[in-house]
């Protein structure tokens, strides 16, 4: 894999997870929290944290434009999970702003508050699938809209818990919570 460079944005969250799991699955990532450490990086992951928090701190970087600026070029794939998925798709009306990566709708702790987060199996339909996985929801956010172009990746009882358009993969879940590296392995590959 010396042709990818992976990294973490690391303003606010679970930042330490998926380093470990990127360790695990055979690379050496960087931490990004300003826009010049994006340069060079090829596969980027927006972690679980605080929706609106993140969505702050990368306006006051300006690392919203250009990550968005990226993945448009081609030149970034991109993987967010919990408030990472928040940011990456699209909301009609509800704050924070998203970057509309994913043609989806994403509704922010659609599961209730953080008492009712629970661990569940997923089931994966295709890329890093078949099989089953252990999911860490953690005031999760749901799929309400899922758009004509868009794979889904992972199911909880019939319900769609991670997605991929074209190299954005938006998971509700946190893999990275994990000992399972499927994930974060088939990401590196996209
Ligand atoms: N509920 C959080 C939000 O809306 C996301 C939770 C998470 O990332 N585990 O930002």
């Amino acid at each position: 894999m010396s042709s990818v460079h992976a990294a973490v944005l690391a303003l606010q969250g679970s930042v330490e997870p998926h380093l470990r799991s990127l360790h695990a699955s055979g690379v050496d990532p960087i931490e990004v929290r300003k826009p010049e450490q994006l340069a060079g990086v090829t596969h980027l992951i927006i972690p679980g944290g605080e929706s609106t928090t993140l969505h702050h701190l990368f306006k006051l970087h300006g690392l919203d434009t250009l990550i968005s600026d990226r993945v448009k070029e081609g030149s970034l794939a991109l993987l967010g999970t919990c408030a990472g998925a928040i940011l990456m798709g699209h909301h009609p009306d509800q704050a924070p702003p998203r970057l509309g990566l994913i043609d989806v709708d994403v509704d922010r702790n659609a599961y209730g508050r953080q008492v009712h987060s629970f661990v569940d199996q997923v089931e994966w339909n295709e890329g890093p699938g078949p099989g089953t996985s252990e999911g860490v929801f953690i005031r999760a956010p749901r799929f309400t809209r899922i758009g004509d172009s868009v794979n889904v990746l992972a199911r909880r009882e019939n319900e769609t818990v991670a997605v991929q358009q074209n190299r954005c993969i938006a998971c509700c879940f946190h893999p990275e919570l994990t000992t399972d590296p499927r994930l974060h392995r088939w990401f590196l590959g996209l």
